[in-house]
């Protein structure tokens, strides 16, 4: 374990953006975090907790400790009859867990296959698809406050998971470090196939019993051809969350777009979908300099040709939310960290 000083970030952030860390070390144990926290030559740097870079977007280099988890493995923790507690290190790869759960028949996370990135970025927005989030399986977690040290663990409903959401996001951001995630997961598998496209990707297939690995494989399908691979071509998923907006600002936009779709939320407020949105706005398929709104999924922001650096991205981002602004009165939020 080496702290490196100005050292490149290119390899670690899945829009392909060229900056560098002050200082920059790997871990890979609980013991080894702790150890580079109380190093004296980092002690006053800001930190920042890197998992595989898919959910942020550096616009400058960064000026302290950028700290790669790679803290990996998983293990079964506990059993009951119904439930089995899967604990995994926060580094590793979350498609991997999926998959080992996929392969052991548990169930509760399959609708989230193929998302980028580590499992301990996984709460931090209680990351969530085709009809399923992480808080639906969440357990516990541990880890480590940054300001004493000392290791503590979360409960589900200390987490105050939301959309999107959960204390990491907020109070407790750059403030600690997750080491590891518990999952409680279902031993008897229950399809949840209420999203419309995963139910049409399996109706095709016209299956008698719809078994944990087809809805995994689906989803798989599906975001193959829908999402630009990072491998290929820069960009860190959704770059908006979808908004909530007010019943009666949702009946004004409905008057002028009566093609809008609403979904009512628990509090009232109704969510609608920002993909739609930005596409009535012009953007799709647009670029500006080197950055470009993908053609098949204007959600997400793209890095042609490799090139962009943040502030390309950063500056286009801003352009769509000024129109979205103007258009629709609604402000969007960036799904995406920006650093
Ligand atoms: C093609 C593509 C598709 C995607 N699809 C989805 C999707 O369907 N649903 C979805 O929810 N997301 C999606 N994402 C976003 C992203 O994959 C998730 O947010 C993922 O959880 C990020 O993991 P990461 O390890 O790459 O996090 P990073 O980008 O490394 O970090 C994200 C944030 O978490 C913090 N962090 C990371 N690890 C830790 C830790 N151990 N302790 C404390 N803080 C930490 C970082 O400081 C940062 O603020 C997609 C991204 C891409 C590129």
């Amino acid at each position: 374990m080496k702290i490196k000083e100005n050292y490149s970030l290119l390899k670690f952030n899945s829009f392909r953006i060229n900056v560098s860390a002050k200082f920059f070390v790997e871990v890979f144990s609980v013991s080894e975090l702790v150890e580079v926290l109380s190093e004296n030559i980092i002690k006053k740097e800001p930190i920042l907790i890197l998992g595989g870079g898919s959910n942020i977007l550096f616009t400058k280099d960064y000026g302290g400790l950028v700290i790669k988890n790679s803290i990996k493995g998983f293990e079964v923790a506990r059993k009951t009859d119904n439930d089995i507690f899967i604990e995994a290190g926060a580094g590793s790869l979350w498609d991997d867990l999926v998959g080992y759960c996929v392969n052991n028949n548990y169930g509760g996370i399959e609708n989230l296959t193929l998302i980028p990135g580590t499992v301990g970025a996984a709460p931090i927005q209680n990351i969530g698809a085709y009809g399923q989030e992480l808080k639906d399986s969440f357990y516990s977690l541990n880890g480590i406050l940054l300001d004493n040290l000392t290791l503590k663990t979360f409960f589900k409903d200390e987490c105050y998971f939301g959309y999107r959401d959960s204390i990491f996001k907020n109070e407790l951001k750059n403030k600690f470090v997750i080491t590891s995630v518990t999952l409680r997961l279902n031993k008897n598998f229950y399809p949840n196939i209420d999203y419309s496209a995963l139910k049409e990707e399996i109706k095709e297939k016209n299956l008698s019993k719809i078994s944990i690995g087809e809805v995994s494989k689906a989803v798989r399908n599906i975001r193959k051809r829908k999402l630009p691979d990072p491998s290929e071509i820069g960009n860190a998923g959704s770059f908006f969350k979808n908004p909530e907006i007010s019943s009666a600002l949702f009946i004004e936009i409905q008057n002028k777009f009566p093609n809008i779709k609403g979904y009512t939320q628990k509090s009232g407020m109704v969510k609608v979908s920002a993909a739609w949105i930005i596409e009535q706005c012009g953007w799709k398929g647009k670029s500006i300099g080197n950055a470009s709104v993908h053609i098949n999924q204007p959600l997400v922001i793209v890095n042609i040709n490799n090139r962009a650096n943040g502030s390309e991205i950063l500056y286009l981002a801003n352009q769509i939310k000024d129109s979205v602004k103007n258009t629709f009165n609604i402000i969007l939020e960036e799904e995406v960290n920006i650093v």
